[in-house]
């Protein structure tokens, strides 16, 4: 079992961890951390990044300021990076890595959620698009500028990895080793799998608990459902008359547990029928191999189906999503007509000549200027920029 050791802090894990043994490093190489893993350097890079910060104020359903309860892109990301640790810590995984992929995966977002990113790739469609995975590894390659020696927070190759979840064959031959993957078929390594699940246990439990609590969904219909509806008379039948806050929350701490512990279960069935030597062989397994099992599998598609129809459609949910690809919209097209409109910084960039068509250039800067912004400061902009009343 290969050991990783960080002055003096040693951990055993599987062979089939990653292990910065073997990573080919950063872009730009650096002396190694002295208290520190390289991935706990690339976490903590990652939460002093200022776009980690943005994710306070970023919507996940909810607009950030229609209610202090409600999960935010930070929060979210959070729950997802404690999840997924429990996961690499009990399959022998490298903790640290998932941790750092857990916190990064959402930095690309858009302020409004995916109405604000599907708002900004119809803006971007005669200019490569715009897609928050990408963006995601833009903001941790390129546009945070705070270290002397390197653009970007120089992360290692698995955690870049780990961040781009996706990638539109077309654009992976221009990543790189990064785009290798999508064009030869292969999988990311067990951390990044964990993280990407992570995120979907986490947002399909939060947002029944944002849901509920927001009034938009109610009980009994989710009762229907086959995980919520097995954990809620367990919970009932156990604790009589507890109240219906208590009663929810009881759900769905158990429905975490359940499809955490059922995940580590099936994953682990998965890793021993294969019995992978190395990270190669995760990345040549064909398939990933952090799954559910067929019958959680399906309750799992279930919860999203559920929420897809009764949370993310409902028409105050749909009232905001409107709302806000008319601010997206108005404001990238008023920036393309006027640059001069942007502020200092973000002019400098969009007017900045360069081998790439100008126009080209320009969509990109205003897209990378608008997907930065959290909720309230785009809908301030947009006052301030098309606002007749705002004469200010
Ligand atoms: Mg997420």
């Amino acid at each position: 079992m290969p050991l990783d050791s960080c002055q003096g802090l040693v951990r055993s894990r599987a062979p089939y961890a990653v292990s910065e043994a073997q990573s080919p490093g950063r872009l730009y190489p650096e002396p190694p951390p002295v208290y520190r893993s390289e991935y706990q350097r690339d976490r903590d890079r990652i939460i002093h990044c200022s776009a980690f910060r943005r994710l306070e104020y970023k919507t996940q359903v909810f607009v950030n300021h229609v209610g202090d309860m409600f999960r935010t892109r930070l929060t979210h990301s959070l729950e997802v990076a404690q999840i997924a640790r429990t996961l690499a810590r009990a399959l022998g995984l490298n903790e640290d890595l998932t941790e750092a992929i857990a916190l990064a995966h959402d930095l690309g977002h858009t302020p409004f959620g995916h109405a604000g990113q599907h708002a900004l790739n119809g803006c971007m469609r005669e200019y490569g698009g715009f897609e928050h995975n990408l963006q995601s590894l833009r903001i941790v390659d390129c546009l945070e500028q705070r270290y002397a020696d390197f653009e970007g927070l120089n992360l290692t190759f698995e955690t870049r990895e780990g961040i781009l979840k996706h990638c539109p064959r077309a654009k992976a031959p221009e990543l790189g080793a990064l785009g290798q993957r999508f064009l030869l078929g292969k999988q990311p390594s067990l951390e990044a799998q964990i993280a990407n699940i992570a995120d979907e246990i986490a947002y399909n439990n939060h947002d029944i608990d944002d849901g509920l609590r927001s009034g938009m969904l109610e009980l009994e219909p989710l009762c229907a459902l086959r995980l919520f509806q097995e954990k809620h008379s367990e919970v009932v039948s156990r604790y009589l008359g507890l109240p219906k806050k208590r009663i929810v929350y009881e759900v769905i701490r158990r429905m975490i547990g359940h499809q955490v512990a059922a995940l580590i279960e099936a994953s682990q069935a998965n890793i021993a029928a294969l019995s992978p030597n190395s990270v190669e062989d995760v990345r040549n397994a064909g398939r990933p191999l952090i799954a559910f099992g067929e019958d959680m599998h399906e309750k799992h598609l279930e919860l999203g189906r559920f929420l897809r129809q009764h949370l993310y459609q409902h028409y105050r949910v749909r009232r905001m999503s409107a709302k806000a690809a008319c601010i997206i919209q108005e404001l990238f097209e008023t920036f393309m007509q006027d640059p001069e409109l942007l502020p200092p910084e973000a002019q400098a960039k969009a007017m900045a000549q360069g081998e790439e068509d100008p126009k080209m250039h320009r969509a990109r800067t205003i897209a990378d200027y608008i997907a930065g912004m959290t909720d309230r400061y785009a809908i301030l902009e947009y006052r301030r920029v098309l606002s007749p009343a705002d004469l200010t």
